[in-house]
């Protein structure tokens, strides 16, 4: 029965050659078996050639090879490609591919809705429903990889980042989400480096701590506010884990891995109209990074309005004028860019209607979503780019 086998997407390096060795088999089946699975996206081990006859047919017997089920998808012409995957148990979620020159950023999911509910996200909104096993966090890579046809030059890579910044919290599912990161950097599976590989958080503090413990990647912090009052308000947990200790939490992670001095957190602001949007926010901000003492990037993110949100995205000139008054405080900051005003595709906000494939399908057409700005490693031409329209 398919329920007794055991999946082996999910499973990092470490824990396939255990499964190996359990087995009575050497240890190097596990990278032999990981490429298969991850860089060439084989899920019948039949196809695993250089596995003997007898051993392709024990994994038959124990093991099986299970992404979650792609329930659509659309390639739109200027290279974003979007998924719809349904996990057991009915869950959806979505996950984003975005080009933008040589870097291709996926965007992956953690949980299926968000117990955090942030004042303007519609993931946050729909509640929770549960945790993705590390199957289906790395299965949304596997699917994304596979659907690009293979690089033929060594070390060309189509994803070349990964983002945590999907529907959930990845630091409150992080049993599930270590393993899914230590696949996207292995050099067996996908090879990504840990600089491209980024953890977005609304601020879990425990969360930062241990993700820093357990694994060298890049963070994202969701701050959207320059103080605790107004924080409070648009992201919940602040009350529980205030400015503060967040910020010493984001000192404490760059510590922990003092070889890479020249990084920074990228510091997430959703720019709310009239809500935390003025010139006046803006010094805040400046005063609270330059305070904490934590080196940072900022990435502005227009608000994706949705149905009920209660919000509206903040003018394109305020959005320049907040971004130039950061730059004059000497903070690189990037504005994420929208094109057009569909809403439910971008990351961060990726719910809805997903049962309504036709009428997803057209506005997905019609709008397309972010295509640059979105990674915690802008390239140097962003640095200075002002993308607000
Ligand atoms: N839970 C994590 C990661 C997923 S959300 C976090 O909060 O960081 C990814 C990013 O999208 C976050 O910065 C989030 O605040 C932002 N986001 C959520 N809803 C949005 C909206 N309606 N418009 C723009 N950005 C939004
Ligand atoms: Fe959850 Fe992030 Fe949305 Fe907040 S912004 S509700 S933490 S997914």
């Amino acid at each position: 029965m398919a329920e007794s086998k055991t999946n082996l997407l999910g499973m990092t390096r470490e824990a396939l050659e255990a499964f190996f060795i359990d087995l009575g088999e050497k240890k190097f089946r596990a990278t032999q078996v990981m490429q298969w699975i991850h860089a060439r996206g084989v899920d019948d081990f039949d196809a695993m050639s250089d596995l003997g006859k007898a051993l392709r047919a024990k994994l038959k017997d124990v093991a099986e090879i299970r992404a979650p089920k792609e329930v659509y998808h659309d390639f739109s012409k200027d290279g974003t490609r979007k998924w719809v995957l349904e996990m057991d148990g009915g869950g959806k979620v979505e996950t984003v591919f975005i080009p933008d020159g040589e870097r291709g950023t996926l965007c992956v999911s953690s949980q299926v809705g968000c117990a955090l509910d942030c004042s303007f996200c519609s993931t946050g909104k729909q509640g929770f429903q549960r945790d993705l096993s590390a199957a289906e966090i790395i299965g949304q890579v596997w699917i994304a990889n596979k659907s690009f046809p293979p690089r033929t030059n060594m070390g060309e890579r189509n994803i070349t980042n990964v983002v945590m910044m999907g529907m959930g919290e990845p630091l409150l599912n992080l049993q599930n989400v270590l393993p899914a990161l230590e696949l996207m950097k292995d050099d067996f599976a996908y090879g990504i480096s840990r600089r491209r590989v980024t953890v977005s958080t609304s601020g879990v503090v425990p969360g930062i701590d241990d993700l820093g413990e357990a694994i060298d990647v890049s963070l994202a912090l969701s701050l959207h506010a320059p103080n605790d009052e107004l924080r409070n308000e648009l992201v919940p947990i602040n009350r529980k884990y205030p400015l503060a200790e967040v910020m010493a939490a984001c000192r404490r992670f760059l510590a922990r891995h003092p070889t890479n001095s020249h990084r920074s957190i990228t510091m997430e602001y959703v720019m709310l109209k009239g809500v935390n949007d003025t010139n006046e926010h803006a010094h805040q901000l400046a005063n609270l990074l330059l305070d904490s003492g934590v080196p940072s990037k900022i990435n502005l993110i227009p608000f994706n309005p949705f149905p009920h949100a209660g919000y509206e995205r903040s003018s394109n000139n305020q959005i320049r004028r907040f971004q130039e008054i950061l730059m004059a405080a000497g903070f690189v900051t990037t504005v994420r860019t929208t094109r057009g005003d569909d809403i439910d595709a971008a990351c961060g906000q990726l719910v809805g209607q997903v049962n309504d494939r036709t009428r997803r399908s057209e506005r997905w057409r019609a709008a397309r979503i972010p295509v640059e700005g979105i990674d915690a490693e802008p390239s140097s031409r962003d640095h200075t780019r002002s993308t607000a329209r």
